[in-house]
């Protein structure tokens, strides 16, 4: 990032909450912090710190009925998620160690660096030029799908659909580990109800598979 200056380095602020924003997701990466070709996305994913994620967006498609949709983009991997790792519930960044962010500022995702600080964790904001940056992801749809077809023999959607499968599974096995309590708020008042109304049909096949496992160890248990 250009010019980084105190306002979007405030320490103190940070040193004091110890990374709350780390510790609810990794940071996004802005297409110019990456070299995009499809070589150099295979070699950066394999080196294991980064993950093909999505962006959400909140759209009506009445006046009362929300549809979210998905952006494509690169972010810092988190904690106990894949490579490619379009839709889950949101971790700690990997990255997050005892002594803050492992990158120095000038090396660290860019999506991180537009974040001003404040005195109040909840009251951090990203600056205006954030989401223009990110809308650039936009042009790269086409190579990012055709990196995880590479790497997971899938379509983009087909992906997308095997996560939310995984995620509605992930709620109903109450698996809430490395999740901080507020994003976990933030998908079960706003998120879940918006995915379960349009992908139903996942739902369902994450209930049929926790019934298959129960009928399994059922039949294992010893009489
Ligand atoms: S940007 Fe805000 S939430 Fe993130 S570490 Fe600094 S003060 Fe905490
Ligand atoms: S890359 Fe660094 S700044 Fe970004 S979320 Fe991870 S620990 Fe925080």
């Amino acid at each position: 990032m250009k010019n980084i200056d105190s306002t979007y380095t405030n320490n103190s602020y940070c040193n004091l909450c110890q990374g709350k924003c780390c510790k609810s997701c990794g940071c996004f990466y802005y297409p110019e912090d990456v070299n995009l070709t499809f070589d150099n996305l295979i070699s950066l994913l394999k080196e294991g710190r980064v993950s093909i994620s999505t962006m959400i967006s909140f759209k009506y498609k009445s006046l009362k009925e929300q549809e979210i949709a998905f952006m494509l983009l690169l972010r810092e991997r988190n904690i106990k998620r894949d490579v490619i790792d379009l839709f889950s519930l949101p971790t700690t960044c990997a990255s997050l160690t005892k002594k803050g962010c492992m990158y120095s500022e000038a090396k660290r995702p860019s999506g991180g660096l537009h974040l001003i600080p404040a005195f109040k964790p909840v009251l951090c904001h990203y600056d205006e030029e954030h989401f223009s940056k990110l809308s650039e992801w936009q042009q790269y749809q086409e190579l990012l799908s055709s990196v995880i077809f590479q790497m997971t023999g899938l379509s983009f959607e087909e992906k997308l659909e095997e996560d939310i499968e995984n995620y509605f599974y992930g709620f109903l096995k109450e698996n809430f580990e490395e999740v901080d309590s507020s994003s976990l708020t933030e998908h079960k008042v706003m998120i879940l109800p918006i995915i379960e109304r349009m992908y139903p049909h996942l739902k369902e096949k994450a209930q049929e598979r926790i019934k298959n496992e129960n009928t399994l160890s059922l039949k294992r248990t010893p009489k």
